[in-house]
């Protein structure tokens, strides 16, 4: 007998869970999005100048191999991007200032690279000295990234080299984010021995050697000449082919169960299609708070669904960021060639908290010889920047634009993309609470899971595993 698999969201998570499902025999797979002005969630893309611009991600990371397994998957291999330049800046004092050599998200592996660095003071290139030949106990438990870095390295460190890059890929603050959920690499490092930078250099030489053998160096990201909307759009139109039914524009209000399965009441916008979807399994591919809202409905509020689960999902912390694009001509704005951005610690006095270079970063940005600026605003703490009313949001960015890059005159395009709620905060002992909330739900529900950047893993490859990992589980029953 077919079973009947219904996934809730169609941003990547959702969709690498269609992918893996559809691969089965027996298994027929739909997938409900709500997605508003178009489907696949934080992967958006969209003309800025006429050029295709992502409005959230834009790359992803090739180390965690996930991504570039299902763009193999998808015929997309030769479609890959690399970004053209590397490092970031970092601001401060006035000034933007290269990051040092030797960083391993942002935290430091070798001193004599540190040394002259204006955002270091001789007693930061000392510390790493130290921390490189500690004998202390390794890392036991879950800790905020922030707790370490400053034990091991300093304050100076922390705000100015660590927060700036691990900060900024989460929207968050150093001193709440988990080491284990969102530096695996800082949490396995810190657990096997007692020097955090002796083991990260030991990462470095590695993958030094890995390039050496290979006789390349494997970029550490890419992207796609069509931005993200491009990995969406040709892995929507080969679900389709594979038969997936993809129902747009459908909002998903409830999941339940009835009569031996489940049942997902929809509001949709089609008129004559079902209001009432039913299924053998759900994946619920959707941020933390709308799979508290889907688990909430049932029998109305005060009788959940699944209230342990709902709970749980309630603890569960997000930040809102806005992203303003700029369209500029060249000779308006000063981008130093080879620099991918710049990074603004928080505390600066700015809104903006980072400047990605578009158009350096990509070649088919370049095309028209304008420069793409991407401006994020707001993280954990800063909850009001990203809500500024649109004028003065614009206003406040350019000003601060004018400072940070030099930027004079008025611009050739702007546009303003809202992310209320859109970066998960993984505070310390997130993946406990993760496998806790599991276990509930598969107690309350069965047959009903979650998956997505709400839990293990906010970027894209680490969506697309845990998509494919809930599909493979959902379709063995
Ligand atoms: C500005 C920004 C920049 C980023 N940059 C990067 C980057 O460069 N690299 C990287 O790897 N990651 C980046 N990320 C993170 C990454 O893009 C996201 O974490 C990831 O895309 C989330 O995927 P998802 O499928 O879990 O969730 P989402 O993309 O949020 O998808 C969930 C989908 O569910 C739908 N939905 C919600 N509720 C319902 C409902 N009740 N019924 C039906 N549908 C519903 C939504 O409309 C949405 O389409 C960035 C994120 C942002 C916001």
């Amino acid at each position: 007998m077919t079973r009947r698999l219904v996934i809730v969201g169609g941003g990547i998570a959702g969709l690498a869970a269609a992918w893996e499902a559809s691969a089965s025999r027996g298994v027929s797979v739909s997938v409900l999005d709500n997605g508003v002005p178009a489907p696949g969630g934080k992967l958006r893309t969209s003309p800025l100048a006429g050029l295709p611009t992502d409005e959230g991600a834009d790359m992803f990371l090739a180390r965690v191999p996930e991504a570039l397994a299902l763009v193999d998957e998808l015929n997309l291999t030769d479609r890959l991007t690399a970004p053209a330049a590397g490092g970031a800046a970092i601001w401060l004092d006035g000034a933007a200032h290269p990051m040092p050599g030797g960083l391993v998200l942002g935290v430091p592996t070798d001193p004599a690279a540190l040394r002259g660095s204006p955002l270091v003071e001789a007693a930061d290139v000392e510390q790493v000295r130290a921390e490189l030949s500690r004998v202390g106990a390794p890392v036991t438990k879950d800790r905020s990234v922030g707790s370490l870095i400053r034990e091991r390295f300093g304050d100076r460190i922390a705000d100015r080299l660590v927060q700036p890059l691990l900060g900024g890929i989460n929207a968050g603050v150093l001193d709440r984010l988990s080491l284990a959920a969102v530096a695996p690499q800082l949490d396995r490092v810190a657990r096997a021995g007692p020097s955090l930078a002796a083991g990260l250099a030991e990462d470095l030489a590695a993958s030094r050697q890995a390039a050496a053998v290979a006789g390349t160096v494997a970029p550490p990201f890419y992207g796609l000449p069509g931005g993200m909307g491009e990995l969406i759009a040709t892995l929507r139109a080969q679900l389709t082919n594979r038969g997936v039914t993809l129902r747009d524009g459908v909002r998903a209000r409830s999941v339940r169960t009835a009569g031996g399965r489940l049942a997902i009441d929809v509001e949709s916008t089609g008129s004559g299609e079902p209001r009432e979807v039913t299924a053998d399994a759900v994946i619920l591919a959707v941020p933390g708070a709308a799979a508290a809202a889907l688990l909430r409905g049932g029998a109305g509020p005060a009788h959940p669904t699944a209230p342990g689960a709902v709970l749980l999902l309630d603890e569960l912390r997000t930040a809102s960021v806005a992203m303003v694009r700029l369209a500029v001509r060249p000779d308006r704005v000063t981008t130093p060639p080879g620099r991918s951005g710049l990074l603004v610690p928080h505390g600066s006095g700015f809104i903006t908290v980072a400047i990605s270079y578009a158009s350096t970063k990509w070649a088919h940005l370049t095309t028209d010889g304008l420069v793409r600026l991407r401006v994020s605003v707001g993280h954990d703490g800063d909850p009001d920047s990203s809500r500024l009313p649109t004028d003065e949001l614009v206003a406040r960015v350019l000003g601060e634009a004018r400072t940070l890059t030099g930027l004079d005159g008025p611009v050739e395009d702007c546009s303003v993309i809202r992310w209320p709620g859109a970066f998960p905060q993984y505070d310390v002992g997130h993946l406990e609470r993760c496998d806790t909330l599991d276990a509930t739900l598969a107690d309350e529900l069965p047959n009903v899971t979650l998956t997505g950047a709400a839990y293990r893993g906010i970027g894209v490859p680490g969506c697309i595993r845990q998509g494919r990992a809930a599909a493979a589980d959902a379709v063995s029953g």
